[in-house]
């Protein structure tokens, strides 16, 4: 199979060169409107680029109000920010994911609580928040979270949708409802992706979605905010320039802000790499289905779009049958120029994060010693 896998991934994009996991591609208008912004000299903070693309994102993705930022990450810090996380709290999150989401979570004072994913969306798993919850949790008089053991607040549930594939949002939505949480989605990897219809993102109150240069598209770097509610999309705009009330000239800011604005230089790239975001999620998805019945009679399981929803199958990703012949396919498809990856070392296994809180991560554990990604660049049309 392994040999197998190499031939077909050398045939797929045409090259002997080293083939990586995920290449940007720069095919349409990214050229004209980034020179664009060097001419005019807007290159920084202001710009109609920026607008422009933040319009885009809310078009493209139904949200109330989208507000760009410097990256994924600081997205992710702003968005739980304006959820009202606080030093001290609690968040529930997986610990199968990338270390950005507890980052964010570590530079607010927060911590996070890891619960186990999903086997089918490889996110966070709705039963098994609601069982942590109802073992380990109260809702005192003012209506808040109480872990007991540890006295603190939770305060929200942060899901990741794992490689664009949506996690369980409605019944996730269910039991922060029930237990007095905001949901936040870290959407950093599904733009493209839908649950039941609606863009992933859009169902909690706050998300955020990265433009690294590995994702689905890129502004070089880059992220956006999404806010369900339009006045909160307002504020978040606000905090994220500096909460610089406007006037003509004097310097006057109402409250603690960031400086998170995306420039208008990257926000360019990031216009012109929406109106190609359609092609990509095709060509994607047209790869998937390849990837899906190469493997289909063997000993690997490709891993599909959970049935209630549609996937940007941002990175492609199979099952080993055990972990020797995990290490061996990634042993000989990096030895032959193919990249591929395993799945990130879960969050509890960092110093950082050790002594964190956690359920039973039985699922997440076992998908953490067989998974794999493969290579999943939009194939360029040839
Ligand atoms: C990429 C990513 C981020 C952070 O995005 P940056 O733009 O790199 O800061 C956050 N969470 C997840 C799950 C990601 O994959």
């Amino acid at each position: 199979m392994n040999n197998k896998l190499i031939q077909f991934v050398r045939d797929t994009y045409q090259t002997n060169d080293f083939i990586p996991l995920h290449a940007p591609t720069f095919s349409g208008n990214e050229k004209a409107y980034v020179t664009d912004t060097i001419e005019s000299t807007f290159v920084s903070s202001v710009g109609k680029y920026v607008e422009d693309f933040e319009k885009h994102i809310e078009a493209y993705t139904g949200t109330a109000k989208a507000v760009a930022a410097v990256n994924g990450t600081a997205a992710l810090h702003t968005a739980l920010y304006m959820a009202g996380v606080k030093a001290g709290d609690l968040v529930i999150t997986q610990a199968l994911t990338f270390v950005a989401t507890c980052n964010a979570l570590f530079h607010m004072g927060a911590e996070p609580i890891f619960v186990d994913v999903s086997k089918i969306s490889l996110g966070l798993c709705s039963q098994a928040t609601s069982d942590f919850l109802d073992d380990n949790a109260v809702v005192n008089n003012e209506g808040e979270c109480i872990h007991k053991t540890s006295g603190r607040r939770i305060k929200a549930v942060v899901p990741m949708h794992t490689f664009g594939h949506p996690v369980e949002l409605d019944e996730l939505l269910t039991v922060c409802l029930k237990w007095n949480l905001v949901l936040v989605e870290d959407a950093a990897e599904s733009l493209g992706s839908f649950y039941k219809g609606k863009h992933t993102g859009t169902i909690g109150d706050f998300s955020a979605i990265s433009f690294n240069g590995n994702k689905i598209i890129t502004t070089g770097g880059g992220g956006m905010v999404l806010c369900k509610h339009l006045d909160d999309g307002v504020h978040t705009r606000h905090v994220t320039t500096t909460a610089k009330v406007p006037h003509p000239y004097e310097f006057y800011h109402d409250e603690p802000g960031f400086n998170y604005r995306l420039p208008n230089l990257n926000a360019a790239l990031g216009c012109a790499q929406m109106e190609v975001l359609p092609e990509f999620l095709e060509q994607k998805r047209l790869l998937a289905g390849k990837y899906q019945t190469l493997f289909s009679d063997s000993e690997f399981q490709f891993v599909v779009e959970p049935k209630y929803a549609q996937s940007n199958y941002w990175l492609n990703a199979i099952i080993c049958p055990d972990k020797v012949s995990r290490d061996l396919l990634l042993k000989e498809t990096n030895e032959q120029g193919v990249m591929t990856r395993p799945i990130w070392q879960l969050m509890h296994r960092l110093p950082m994060f050790k002594n964190s809180f956690r359920g039973d991560l039985k699922v997440s554990e076992w998908v953490e010693a067989h998974l794999i990604n493969l290579p999943s660049s939009p194939i360029k049309v040839v």
